[in-house]
């Protein structure tokens, strides 16, 4: 067994024993392998090993991959940051983007989507931690975004996704993501049919699944370090 294939296991098998503990039905968190910076010969060996979504986080690294790779049935997700000239081919390339963090990239993204595509999938990053320099949107300005969004044909809000600031002990990691779950419970009760919480990276997977992830971001703990 190749070690990519060895270690997709691993992770699904963490992924499994997690929605075990804490209460979870089984299958009810699927797995984005995050394969930022690596080629796509180990893309193709995590596809051929049962694995169907793979998420990217720049775009010039990740669109030779996905023509290269254009004959397989691979999901790509979008999870990096989002600079206005990169809106066209992200919105040309992706069935999702995780990392919308501001009003004026989804409006992009709603005019540009090619119309013979599906409506692209859309969670807002949210900023958890209050730091003023970080990507994500701050809670307070959530809801009106989320209205805008929902007057968007092209493009199709899924839920929330966020990146906490990096800690190693479980019961920190779980806070923010738990203000994360209230946050999109929030939203659900005000009408938004949302059933992606995507959270938890290869780190902190197990607190995200403890507070409700639906998606887990994967990297590292399937393709190894990244230089
Ligand atoms: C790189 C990245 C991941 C994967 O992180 P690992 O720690 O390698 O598992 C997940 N989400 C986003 C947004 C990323 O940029």
């Amino acid at each position: 067994m190749s070690t990519i294939t060895f270690r997709l296991n691993q992770v699904k098998q963490r992924i499994n024993d997690a929605e075990k503990l804490y209460g979870r039905p089984p299958s009810s968190v699927s797995l984005l392998a995050v394969s930022k910076t690596k080629p796509a010969s180990a893309i193709l060996e995590a596809f051929n090993a049962g694995q169907y979504c793979f998420g990217e986080s720049y775009l010039q690294d990740a669109l030779p991959k996905i023509e290269a790779l254009k004959e397989y049935d691979i999901e790509w997700h979008f999870t990096g940051p989002i600079q206005s000239n990169k809106t066209l081919a992200i919105a040309a390339h992706f069935s999702w983007v995780h990392s919308v963090d501001r009003l004026k990239i989804a409006q992009r993204l709603n005019e540009q989507r090619p119309v013979e595509l599906k409506p692209l999938n859309i969670c807002l990053q949210v900023n958890m931690d209050h730091e003023k320099n970080k990507s994500g949107i701050h809670p307070e300005e959530l809801f009106p975004i989320a209205e805008a969004l929902s007057l968007m044909p092209n493009i199709r809000l899924r839920g929330l996704m966020s990146i906490p600031k990096a800690t190693k002990n479980r019961e920190n990691q779980r806070k923010p993501f738990h203000q994360l779950q209230k946050l999109q419970q929030a939203l659900i009760e005000n009408g938004y049919l949302l059933d992606t919480l995507s959270m938890g990276m290869s780190n902190d997977l197990e607190a995200a699944v403890a507070e409700g992830a639906t998606m887990v971001r994967i990297g590292t703990a399937i393709f190894g370090s990244r230089d």
